[in-house]
């Protein structure tokens, strides 16, 4: 009997669940690690801060994924993986013995070194405790102790955070919801985009009053208060945190090959490059020779090559390159039902891009909807 261990059940790994025991194998078997029973969507995320969508509706439920995959499930996280023993340690303390190990975690949010952000911001991941801080901000707000809040992080995912706050917002208190803004340290928000979808975002912005505020590090963060390096200070009675991704450390703890930030280095077939019965895939892992942004869109386009590979390596049989092209489509929510959208130097934007969005990040999770009364 062969061991496949996944680690994390993000977005490549709910398309392994789904296809690895197709046809089913009974010498193989899975074990799922994930401190998750249910895997929140990220490009839905900013749709629910707004109010288009229930929490339920942006979720992955990964216990009929695994019971249809017949995958035993470890609920915690793995904090080690020791690969001469060939376990992952998982925090409950349970070791997890693997022939191959697959690691899909995802990213932490990169905190930096700013003062106080662990004890008075939120941090967007996880995701988990995010959406609680959400929901118990909007309760505040309703109580009237919401003036204004900041959005650290000027990037795609920051500003659409933004955005999708002050839409729910303004919509729950009109004239008398809290005054949102953006806090970047770098010269320009959106400093991976053109300059077309910039514009666009900062037109909408100025017209909602969002507040956009490049070239502002944030030194440290208060009860009430964020404060910039150059010593400006904004009240802020809510501070969120979106500045982008950092590693897991476990890659280094665990003597794993790594890049400069510690996220696991992986081949063109997703192997790690110092064990190649580790494979990586979604933001966690770092392609050596194709390195891509830590995005949504790679860690859905890993899963098909993962399988294949995950299945090659188990029948001893050669494994195939997965190379993502450079370019990509990024839709760019902005809380009202319009969106940006983005490909190489196109720019476009509109409600047709955000109904367009809808229907395939809907599309997206139905397919890892398991109807468990339906016979597989
Ligand atoms: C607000 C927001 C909006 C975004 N919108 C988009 C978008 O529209 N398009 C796009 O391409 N990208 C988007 N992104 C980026 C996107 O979220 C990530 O690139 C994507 O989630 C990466 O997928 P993943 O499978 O690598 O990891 P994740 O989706 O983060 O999944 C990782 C899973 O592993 C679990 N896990 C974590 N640590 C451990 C551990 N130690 N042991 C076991 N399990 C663990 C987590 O609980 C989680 O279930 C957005 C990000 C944010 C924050």
């Amino acid at each position: 009997m062969k061991r496949l261990v996944l680690l994390g059940g993000g977005h490549a790994h709910v398309h392994v669940l789904q296809a690895i025991a197709e046809p089913p194998d009974s010498a193989l078997s899975i074990t799922l690690i994930s401190p998750v029973a249910t895997q929140v969507y990220s490009g839905m995320l900013p749709g629910w801060i707004a109010g288009h969508y229930d929490l339920d509706e942006c979720g992955i439920d990964l216990g009929p994924l695994a019971r249809r995959a017949r995958a035993r499930v470890v609920p915690s996280s793995g904090v080690l993986v020791d690969p001469t023993r060939r376990e992952v340690v998982c925090a409950n303390g349970e070791a997890v013995p693997y022939d191959v190990l697959s690691i899909d975690i995802g990213s932490q949010a990169f905190l930096g070194d700013a003062v106080g952000v662990e004890k008075y911001a939120t941090p967007v991941r996880p995701l988990e405790r995010f959406v609680l801080a959400w929901e118990a901000l909007v309760g505040r707000a309703q109580r009237g102790e919401i003036g204004s809040l900041s959005v650290v992080g000027g990037g795609a995912a920051g500003l659409e955070v933004a955005f999708a706050m002050e839409h729910r917002l303004r919509t729950l208190l009109g004239a008398d919801a809290p005054h949102v803004r953006v806090l970047a340290d770098t010269p320009v928000v959106l400093p991976d985009y053109g300059d077309g979808a910039r514009s666009r975002l900062l037109r909408l912005a100025a017209k909602r009053n969002i507040g956009i505020h490049p070239s502002s590090r944030v030194a440290e963060v208060g009860a009430g208060f964020v404060r910039l390096r150059d010593n400006i200070e904004f009240a802020s009675d809510a501070t969120f945190w979106v500045a982008g991704a950092a590693a897991n450390p476990l890659f280094r703890e665990s003597g794993l090959r790594t890049d400069e930030r510690g996220f696991l280095l992986v081949n063109d077939f997703l192997q790690s490059v110092s064990h190649p019965e580790i494979f990586g895939a979604g933001d966690c892992a770092t392609s050596l020779d194709h390195p891509r942004p830590k995005a949504g869109v790679f860690a859905v386009r890993a899963g098909p090559a993962l399988v294949t590979n995950l299945r090659a390596l188990l029948a001893g049989q050669p494994l195939v390159a997965h190379v993502t092209p450079k370019r990509f489509l990024a839709l760019i929510a902005c809380g009202d039902k319009r969106a940006i959208g983005l490909y190489g130097a196109f720019t476009f934007g509109g409600r047709w891009v955000w109904h367009w969005k809808d229907r395939i990040d809907r599309r997206f999770l139905a397919r890892y909807r398991v109807d468990e009364a339906r016979p597989a």
